[in-house]
């Protein structure tokens, strides 16, 4: 086993309601505030917005996406442009996932051994390998602030033998991931960049436990629980989050990766989930998908089509503040590319006025008094969109999408 990095003492929780926690991550890139939202800048770039309207938004930090960017342009090249956030004009920090999910999406253009993975690009069908250590190094050239280990992902209809096998894969991993970044990273900062190892372990409650207890024992700066929101029901998703994360340790940054509608950022908060990544926001609402206090509405629909008021009165976003909804139904009926963006940055401030009365509730004491009459009044899906989240869920298991 890899020796202890360094504590580094990066993450400070300030106050603790019941499960939910409240604090700090101090990264090379700046504060993070927790509980905390990173929109995803997949190709260093967060789909039709620039970084002033990102953070805008109330975004502390950004995700990007290794495979993306070792395939185009390269994470050479990002490295001579002085890492991701420089190059992309960021004034943040940034995430780096490990390039595993998209890898493992490919299904049929990937092949897995003990020692890696090899996968064709989909872009040009260049054979690529990709081993824990190359993942790690990967994303040091991208300037990552936090790198994830390379673990293997399993869908929710994988078989049993294939769920336990990437499991147990995942751990005998982790090591390697490790050493790797304790030879290319200088632990002596006590500012310095993070390594986050992720629990895996399907969907059985006991394999996740163990899988998170697993993890614990290693010296990793954060935890993440991976492996989830990938078509199972709503239930089954949080039961698999309980048993993930009951386990962990609480000192360290808890991390549920890809998952962002907003009642499961709530519902997450509520059993100890400090950062969160998704693509939903942003891709729902380049299809007219928008988040309203009652629930998401279809902005394209004809019943908005003279509504002389802002999308949501309560919004300070630059969509809400300027232009009328009967405005923005215009833009999306008529695809102007302007649509996009302020359905973008609507969507985004959303989650991030979200994440903030979920830090100050924390702060109080009445986590539960806001997370329940939130819940009372959002409707999960508007049955208007429902037939298109079911589309686009279908487009987003495929790697490819991920960039459209
Ligand atoms: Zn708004």
């Amino acid at each position: 086993m890899a020796s202890p990095l360094p504590r580094a003492q990066p993450f400070t929780i300030n106050a603790v309601d019941g499960r939910a926690r409240s604090g700090a991550l101090r990264l090379p890139g700046g504060v993070v505030r927790t509980p905390a939202f990173m929109p995803v800048g997949t190709q260093a770039a967060v789909k039709a917005l620039d970084p002033t309207d990102v953070r805008s938004t109330g975004a502390d930090i950004l995700l990007g996406n290794t495979y993306h960017l070792m395939l185009r342009p390269g994470s050479a090249l990002v490295e001579r442009f002085g890492g991701i956030a420089r190059f992309m004009s960021w004034d943040g920090p940034v995430l780096t996932d490990s390039g595993g999910f998209q890898v493992f999406s490919l299904a049929a253009r990937r092949k897995l051994d003990e020692d890696g993975v090899t996968f064709r690009s989909h872009i040009d069908g260049a054979a690529h390998r990709l081993r824990p250590e190359d993942a790690i190094a990967i994303q040091q050239q991208l300037g990552a602030d936090i790198s994830m280990a390379l673990d293997v992902c399993t869908g929710f209809d994988a078989p049993e033998t294939e769920q336990q096998a990437a499991h147990d894969l995942t751990l005998r991993w982790l090591p390697r991931n490790l050493l790797e970044f304790q030879r290319l990273v200088d632990t002596s900062n006590a500012i310095r960049p993070l390594l986050f190892g992720i629990c895996q372990g399907g969907f059985d409650a006991g394999r996740r436990e163990r899988s998170a207890a697993a993890l614990n024992d290693h010296p990793v700066d954060g935890l993440a629980i991976g492996g989830l929101s990938v078509g199972e029901p709503k239930d089954v998703l949080i039961e698999m989050l309980d048993a993930s994360i009951t386990p962990l340790d609480a000192s360290r940054p808890r991390y549920l990766m890809g998952v962002g509608s907003p009642e499961d950022l709530w519902n997450a908060v509520a059993l100890g989930v400090d950062m969160f990544d998704c693509v939903l926001p942003t891709r729902v609402a380049r299809h007219g998908g928008l988040y309203t206090q009652d629930g998401r509405i279809n902005i394209r629909a004809a019943r908005y089509r003279e509504v002389d008021e802002p999308i949501d009165p309560d919004c300070d976003c630059l969509a809400c503040q300027r232009f009328t909804t009967a405005y923005i139904n215009h833009l999306y009926r008529a695809g102007e590319i302007l649509a996009q963006r302020l359905g973008s940055i609507h969507n985004l401030r959303f989650i991030g006025r979200q994440m903030e009365e979920m830090r100050s509730a924390i702060q109080r004491g009445d986590f539960e008094d806001f997370r329940r009459s939130f819940l009372q009044r959002y409707a999960p899906v508007d049955p208007n969109v429902r037939h298109e989240q079911r589309r686009l869920y279908a487009a987003s298991t495929r790697a490819q999408d991920s960039t459209a």
